[in-house]
């Protein structure tokens, strides 16, 4: 490198991709139809990134200085690296051309399986609500430049007249993030291909050169994790020795490594000692670091502006912690903290939420304003802004000072709680008063929660919306479907029915839209995974219960039947993880006003004759935060709104909790310190691999590691589950165990609905019959 052009003085680390109207997400699923051809999906995309740069620009994001980013991508921007790099699974070695490249077909093939081959495993970005695919390496990978996307994309800016800056997980990030492929020994580290890997990126930085991008940016938000297998020094000797490399390269762009979702630690000397020439630093986050040897020659660019969350926050504070940056180097640039991949587009789409909510809001485009406006304060002066800091401090204040954002009744009660209130009473004694009230057979059956959401029931709910269908008519659909639901249970033998939840949109906004202090957005899709899109609600005040959310529903159904009947609710954790939540005070304390509002609704279940009710956590796992010494103070909490949610009932009452997810190790004593009787989980992929946890753990509690994976149509047999119960019940005592599912079964039809509940209940009467065997000889 000879001369390094100027780092902008604003800029974003990435943009949503999926588009304003989910453009992307109906051309890509129109593909995967088979309604639109390659060519024409090529052709709405680069529309879409055309139109992207537009409005940045718009925004004020520079046209030619490297500002904006080009960080579109069709499903996932860690399979667009694996692809880049050429690491393709062996067992998709057919969808690899003569030329080494994979096409879009055989893309999106990797991401979502073919016949027997199994898509890229898929796990959650960081602490967000963001998936993407885990790459597969192994000593077989052969790394090479494999894909040119992100050289024509910086090309089609250029020839729109923009110099845009592509963006890339940068290598380290890359294989921390991987997992070893099938065919790698026991104990291969997907970190020790690394020196096979770098020629690659030096080869993808020299053709970004060639054509004439100026920055690239390598994300390496894997430093600011502390959860990979790899000891902390072996990262950062490999980071120290891939950028020296990378950075020693006769042509290449700038090199920007941005490191969001957390503060660097002890990987920022290494990085500052290496000749990149620029560093990013999340401050929403983190903190500004001490003054480093090395930091005062790079550019730093302070991520100052949360591109995790939706509010429009305190500017002036922002643009304070990014002055304070200039302590440490005397170049400093404004940007977002992480990807504003996190949140939607536009607050100005919103014509519902009203003010003053909306003026408190900032989504994408209100970030990009937010950058540029402090990007102008840093170079010529808070006062070149006070128009601007002073908009944003009014907001703030209506906000602090706005009814409903601090409810007196609500905060008095949530003061006035002691540790009683946390606890439930013994255990075992809890368990005898269960036995006796709900006289359950041994392994007792169940399901999580939902049944097949059908067509019908859609298109009730979106009559009801649009009112062609009145409040009446839908409750009196609603209930013959319920009524369905429990007949089906009833003729397949279960012993602990549900209703089915046909009434709920999303486990979450169904109680968001039910609950004071929420509110639901029209058009604020953010990408959960490839075209999954989900619509958080927004948690702005102090929440409450106006009245009984679920309670009719259960009793409805308790009515339809002898048997008993589970109250089905979403978990404090859950309510959170899965909602934008206001950032004006610890989550903790948010946590605990959701947690007494559905203690209430459990003390109305129970009073109408609810004798089992279960409160879903599958988030519990994915608010765990990046850093170790943080996990007790979340486990705290969380555990504390699960306790507080449960523990006001009988002992009779039975409180089940589900969680999604099997690597339970991590969080075992978590789960034993919820103290809900029985716990759902997912076990059936790993065939069971959980239940050994269990009992190295010594847990005591009730327990229903799944039997059939249902985020597959495919039906298990009754001999595969009699083994994988079997397995169950060497491991744990069978006095313990549940029969169920892995979760909910709404996305599942009915054909295999039906036939693996019917397995499973015949697996579980074999399983009974040998025990009771065993036992009368
Ligand atoms: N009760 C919910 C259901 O069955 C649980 C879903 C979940 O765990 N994600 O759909
Ligand atoms: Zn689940």
């Amino acid at each position: 490198m000879t001369t390094t052009a100027e780092f902008p003085s604003g800029t974003i680390l990435g943009y949503p991709r999926i588009g304003r109207r989910r453009e992307l997400k109906k051309a890509v699923e129109a593909f995967w139809a088979g309604s639109i051809t390659a060519a024409e999906l090529e052709t709405t995309a680069a529309q879409l990134r055309g139109a992207t740069r537009e409005r940045l620009a718009q925004l004020g994001l520079g046209r030619t200085d490297s500002a904006i980013p080009e960080s579109f991508s069709f499903y996932d921007q860690v399979l667009d690296t694996a692809v880049t790099v050429g690491a393709v699974p062996a067992r998709f070695a057919a969808l690899v051309g003569a030329d080494g490249r994979i096409d879009l077909a055989g893309y999106f093939t990797l991401a979502r399986g073919e016949g027997d081959n199994l898509p890229l495993e898929m796990t959650k970005w960081f602490d967000s609500n963001y998936h993407y695919l885990v790459p597969e390496i192994g000593p077989e990978t052969v790394f090479s430049l494999a894909s040119d996307r992100i050289v024509r994309e910086f090309v089609e800016a250029k020839e729109a007249g923009f110099i845009t800056r592509p963006v890339i997980v940068g290598p380290l990030t890359f294989l921390l993030l991987s997992k070893a492929s099938d065919e790698a020994p026991a104990g291969f580290e997907p970190l020790s291909r690394l020196d096979d890997l770098l020629p690659v990126y030096a080869a993808l930085l020299d053709r970004l050169a060639a054509v004439g991008a100026l920055w690239v940016q390598l994300d390496e938000p894997g430093l600011v994790s502390e959860s990979s297998d790899v000891p902390r020094e072996d990262t950062l000797q490999a980071l120290a020795w891939a950028y020296a490399a990378l950075g020693r390269l006769a042509r290449r762009p700038a090199i920007f490594v941005a490191a969001p979702y957390g503060s660097l630690d002890d990987a920022l000397p290494v990085l500052a000692a290496t000749p990149v020439e620029a560093i990013g630093l999340d401050l929403v986050r983190g903190t500004v670091p001490e003054p480093t040897p090395g930091l005062a020659d790079k550019v730093l660019v302070a991520g100052v502006i949360d591109g995790h969350n939706i509010w429009r926050g305190d500017l002036g504070a922002a643009l304070d912690r990014a002055v304070a940056l200039r302590e440490l180097s005397p170049t400093v640039a404004v940007s977002t903290s992480t990807s504003l991949l996190h949140v939607p587009h536009d607050v100005a789409d919103e014509s519902s939420l009203g003010e003053p909510l909306s003026s408190w809001l900032a989504f994408a485009d209100q970030k990009v304003g937010q950058v540029h406006t402090l990007a102008r304060g840093l170079l010529l002066g808070a006062g070149a802004v006070e128009q601007e800091l002073g908009a944003a401090d009014a907001a703030l204040a209506t906000r602090q000072a706005a009814p409903g954002v601090r409810d007196g009744a609500v905060r008095g009660r949530a003061a006035a709680l002691t540790d009683a209130d946390f606890s439930r009473g013994e255990y075992a004694i809890r368990l005898k008063a269960q036995e006796a009230a709900l006289g359950l057979p041994l392994l007792p059956t169940t399901t999580i929660g939902s049944f097949p959401q059908t067509p019908d029931i859609r298109r009730a709910r979106a009559r009801f919306l649009q009112g062609t269908v009145t409040e009446h008519e839908y409750r009196t659909l609603m209930q013959a479907e319920i009524a369905r639901v429990v007949e089906l249970q009833e003729e397949i033998g279960l012993d602990v029915l549900v209703h089915g939840e046909p009434e709920r949109n999303d486990m979450v906004q169904y109680f968001a839209e039910n609950l004071d202090g929420f509110a639901v957005t029209e058009n604020g899709w953010v990408q959960s995974y490839g075209s999954r899109c989900t619509r958080p609600s927004i948690l702005w005040g102090d929440v409450s219960r106006p009245k009984p959310i679920t309670v009719e529903w259960s009793s409805y159904t308790q009515g339809l039947t002898a048997k008993p009947v589970k109250g089905m609710l979403t978990g404090p954790v859950t309510i959170l993880a899965w909602s934008f939540v206001r950032d004006d005070q610890p989550l903790g304390e948010t946590a605990r006003q959701v947690a007494l509002a559905l203690r209430d609704e459990i003390g109305d279940l129970e009073a109408a004759g609810i004798g089992i009710v279960q409160v879903d956590e599958p988030a519990l796992r994915e608010l765990l935060p990046l850093k170790t010494k943080d996990h007790a103070e979340y486990l705290d909490w969380s555990v504390g709104s699960f306790r507080l949610a449960t523990a006001g009932v009988a002992d009779t009452t039975q409180i089940h909790t589900h969680l999604c997810y099997s690597e339970f190790g991590v969080v075992l004593e978590a789960i034993a310190n919820l103290d809900a009787d029985v716990t759902s989980i997912e076990a059936a992929r790993s065939r069971m691999d959980v239940v050994h946890d269990i009992e190295a753990g010594g847990f005591d509690h009730g327990i229903g590691p799944g039997v059939w994976d249902i985020h597959s149509p495919r039906v298990p047999g009754v001999a595969e589950i009699t083994e994988l119960l079997e397995t169950a019940v060497g491991a744990i005592p069978a006095r313990q165990v549940w029969v169920n599912p892995d979760c909910g079964l709404k996305t599942r039809g009915y054909a295999e609905t039906v036939e693996s509940l019917q397995n499973m209940l015949e697996a579980t009467r074999i399983v009974r019959e040998r025990i009771g065997a065993a036992v009368n000889a």
